[in-house]
């Protein structure tokens, strides 16, 4: 049997590590942080396949949905609800684009702004596509059930920031370290940007009854408890620190929602949560391939972690398998 380890316990990193399971491997994870200590842990947990300005369907993005719904019924129902998302239209090029989409795809209707408001109460008065294949995930819940399906089948995590030197008994690694991945100089070999991203936590008010998340500019992701909500979220470039800094946080999530949902400006602000997104320069793809020597990588998910974690685990994790070691 291979030994394997896994530098991180994210999306990634479980991903990878449940399909190696299930293809044989005997599996190590590494962690500094535990289980969902990175970006995973704090995503809002948005999972559909059209995202972009024209919400045009993602690359893979069927087979991205369809693998992760097989993980996510594995975990248990508690850890996402499979409600629907609206998404509404912002601009005409949009009002034109979603209503083609909602033309073309099965799981898209296009709903007009009534409809859109009676839904998203405190909404401006907006049209939009409401994608019924759309999931809210409870990311850090998921990460915690997704972790014990795999430790059930025999998989083992250790809570240590480790480098590859720490890894030389091990047959193949896998690098899935998000942000983490800078420090490697493996990494440094791949064309990655780094923004850091902010979600505030919110309380729900009363009047919102929806179970569904919206998306418009920014977005309100439905959370884990039925009395609070999360906004998200920002793209920092020039960041000068990888912590949360509420106020900034704030002020941007709060301009860009109060452009399609204003009533958000006076929700009750709990307290905010940063990590770094990590994606590929050259394409939107994520990246799942071989690195060096018995050296592999996943990352690059941008902000789609929950749509392709469970497809390139897999794809990534048969390719693994398929080497001979040297
Ligand atoms: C605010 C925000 C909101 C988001 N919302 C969504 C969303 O709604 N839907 C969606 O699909 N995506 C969302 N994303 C994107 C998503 O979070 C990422 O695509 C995903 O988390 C990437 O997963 P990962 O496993 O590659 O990295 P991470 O989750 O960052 O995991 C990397 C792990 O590696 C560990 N690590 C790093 N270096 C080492 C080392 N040397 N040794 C040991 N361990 C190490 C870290 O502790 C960490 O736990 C969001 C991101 C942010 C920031």
């Amino acid at each position: 049997m291979k030994k394997i380890a896994i530098i991180g316990a994210g999306f990634s990193g479980l991903g990878v590590c449940y399909h190696l399971q299930q293809m044989g491997g005997d599996i190590t994870v590494f962690d500094g942080k535990g289980v969902g200590g990175g970006a995973s842990g704090i995503a809002s947990g948005l999972l559909h396949s059209y995202p972009g300005e024209t919400a045009r369907l993602s690359w893979k993005g069927e087979e991205g949905l369809a693998a992760t719904r097989e993980l996510l019924r594995l975990v248990g129902p508690d850890v996402y609800k499979e409600t629907g998302i609206l998404r509404f239209a912002l601009t005409e090029k949009q009002e034109k684009a979603f209503k083609e989409r909602a033309e073309e795809r099965e799981d898209i209707d296009w709903w007009g702004a009534e409809k859109c408001h009676a839904f998203a109460p405190g909404s401006h008065y907006l049209p939009g596509i409401f994608i019924r294949s759309g999931v809210t995930v409870h990311s850090s819940l998921y990460l915690k059930g997704l972790w014990k399906v795999c430790e059930e089948q025999g998989a083992c995590l250790i809570k240590q920031n480790v480098s590859l030197s720490d890894l030389r008994e091990f047959d193949q690694v896998v690098l899935a370290a998000g942000g983490g991945v800078r420090a490697f100089e493996a990494g440094k070999a791949l064309d990655l940007r780094f923004n850091k991203g902010q979600i505030l936590v919110c309380q729900k008010p009363k009047y919102w009854k929806e179970k569904s998340s919206v998306i418009g500019k920014g977005y309100l992701a439905l959370s884990e408890r039925e009395d609070r909500c999360y906004l998200g979220s920002t793209y920092e470039r020039g960041y000068m620190t990888e912590q949360p800094c509420l106020g900034t946080a704030t002020d941007l999530i709060l301009k860009q929602i109060g452009k399609f949902i204003p009533a958000t400006g006076a929700f009750k602000v709990e307290g905010c949560h940063a990590d770094i997104r990590v994606s590929n320069r050259k394409s939107y793809h994520p990246i799942a391939q071989k690195l060096g020597e018995n050296l592999f990588v996943l990352t690059a998910m941008g902000s789609r972690g929950l749509l392709y974690h469970s497809y390139l685990g897999k794809v990534l994790a048969e390719t693994m398998m398929e080497e001979v070691l040297v």
